[in-house]
């Protein structure tokens, strides 16, 4: 038994019903609480032992919906989605009083222990029988009731598991790595949903497992029935994007099944209607499916197109996992976005650049013992590898404006430690041959070009009225004076 479990009984709190209110240290008392607990919700415990009692105070009457702003729980943010089949729309005004305040107010169930759970499963039963027959509050108080049985009986059976057969720490199931996590009030703000049954899991109330690779996340009791391969395994087996748009498949060559449980679906109930999911291409089921919007990188890459498009749970889980990986080669891929965007130029230059610029810091012992290069490329060292590969994140921020001047940042603080800050790297920079102007010239300037032998820097101009790279002349003709006096 937890210490949520061990809650106060209905006799301990119809006895102490004068003291209720909101002082923690009475909670922690009556409730068995632990007084950290008690202080993160008092408002919501002070309000349940008052209407277990049926006494509301004056605070609670005149403001029935108050909960603690900051304690976000799992039901508050579920609302939103439930809304569009009706069920975790508010209730009709008016419908809250006295007796039915606890049954209305969505955010403090969440919290509530099994007793608490069974006490409001019998005041909304009383409710029901004092409600006008066939009226809305009546419907409303229904629908609550199968609800809140429906908690129950999840909070139960996972403690029967729980209490019959202990629970291992750790899973390794179908590539996955699952890790126990213990129910917490903590956890409380995060709504979390079963990637097995679509359920919530309602993390005060049970503990859960948990993929630490890709994120998957189930009740205990559905941890034998995950079908999904982790989706690390398959990034692993397969690193590259799948580049075609939406490979769409029919239902007939998925023998009218789900692609991932195998379950049949057909266009005739929504329960099992068929979801295509635009990254696989293929129809899953609602539970495999949930609609997640996700920018697809095929589309990204073919038509620029940054609009996110549902997809399924496991291409969720992928997409999510490769989203920082520098996996896109747009030029290869599609080498005429570069004539038609002026910024993936711009880009293009400013990450040439810095690969010109990480040649001074990696030859500098002052840059290398300070690790300056990679120290301004944290998050993406590939930058410092070739000018090319791009994540799907990147892409993103080209099209919202973020990664020019991330790049510009990187550009400017490789370029003040070469030009500025250092005089190793300082003395490394070039005169142009070309012509009189005897300014220190480098390779990332812009206006200069470079002998692609030998990246003697050259002005722009001069550069392109030269016959020949003056430094590759010379070696030329000192190569041909070397080769005449061996052979006399
Ligand atoms: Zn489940
Ligand atoms: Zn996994
Ligand atoms: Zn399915
Ligand atoms: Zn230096
Ligand atoms: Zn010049
Ligand atoms: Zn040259």
């Amino acid at each position: 038994m937890t210490e949520l479990d061990k809650s106060a009984s209905t006799s301990q709190l119809n006895e102490s019903s004068s003291e209720a209110g909101s002082d923690p240290a009475f909670l922690s008392k009556s409730l068995s609480l632990p007084a950290s607990y008690v202080d993160r919700i008092p408002k919501y415990l002070s309000s349940a032992v008052v209407i277990i009692n049926g006494n509301v105070s004056a605070q609670d009457k005149e403001n029935p919906g108050s909960v603690d702003s900051e304690l976000v729980t799992p039901t508050s943010s579920v609302s939103e989605s439930d809304e569009s089949n009706g069920r975790g729309s508010p209730p009709p005004p008016g419908h809250i009083n006295s007796q039915n305040y606890l049954t209305f107010t969505e955010s403090s169930d969440a919290l509530l222990s099994i007793t608490e759970l069974t006490e409001v499963i019998s005041s909304c039963q009383e409710s029901i029988l004092k409600s006008e027959e066939c009226s809305e509050e009546r419907r409303w108080l229904v629908r609550r009731l199968i609800e809140l049985r429906y908690r129950l009986a999840v909070a139960k059976e996972t403690l029967n598991q729980e209490n019959q057969s202990p629970i291992s720490e750790t899973r390794v199931l179908r590539g996955h790595h699952f890790s126990l996590q213990k129910r917490s009030v903590a956890t409380a703000k995060a709504m979390k949903f079963c990637e097995r049954c679509c359920r919530a899991i309602w993390t005060v109330l049970v503990s859960w497992y948990e993929c630490l690779d890709c994120g998957y996340e189930c009740h205990i009791k559905c941890i034998e029935n995950t079908v999904r391969i982790c989706a690390n395994v398959k990034r692993a087996e397969k690193p590259q994007y799948e580049t075609n748009i939406c490979p769409e498949t029919n239902l007939a060559e998925q023998n009218y099944k789900c692609a991932e449980c195998k379950s049949t679906i057909n266009f005739r109930s929504t329960w099992q209607e068929p979801r295509l999911c635009d990254y696989a291409g293929k129809y899953y089921c609602p539970l495999c499916h949930w609609n997640t919007m996700m920018v697809s990188p095929a589309r990204v890459i073919h038509n620029w197109d940054f609009n996110a498009y549902p997809v399924c749970r496991a291409s969720y889980q992928l997409l999510t996992l490769k989203l920082h990986k520098p996996l896109i080669s747009l030029e290869k891929l599609n080498p005429r976005l570069f004539g038609l965007l002026d910024e993936l130029g711009r880009i293009k230059k400013l990450r040439e650049d810095i690969l010109v610029l990480k040649r001074y810091l990696i030859t500098c012992r002052i840059a290398l013992e300070k690790n300056l290069a990679w120290k301004f490329c944290q998050k993406r060292r590939y930058f410092l590898e070739d000018a090319d590969r791009y994540s799907l994140q990147d892409l993103i921020d080209i099209k919202n404006g973020a990664l020019e001047s991330i790049l510009e940042g990187i550009h400017n603080n490789l370029t003040k430690h070469v030009k500025v800050d250092c005089e190793i790297c300082r003395g490394r920079g070039y005169r142009c041959e070309l012509c009189d102007n005897k300014t220190i010239i480098f390779p990332f300037d812009s206006g200069i070009d470079t002998c692609s032998k030998c990246k003697t820097a050259y002005h722009h101009k001069c550069w392109h009225g030269a016959r020949e790279c003056r430094k590759c002349e010379r070696i030329r003709k000192w190569s041909v004076v070397s080769v005449d006096s061996d052979d006399s």
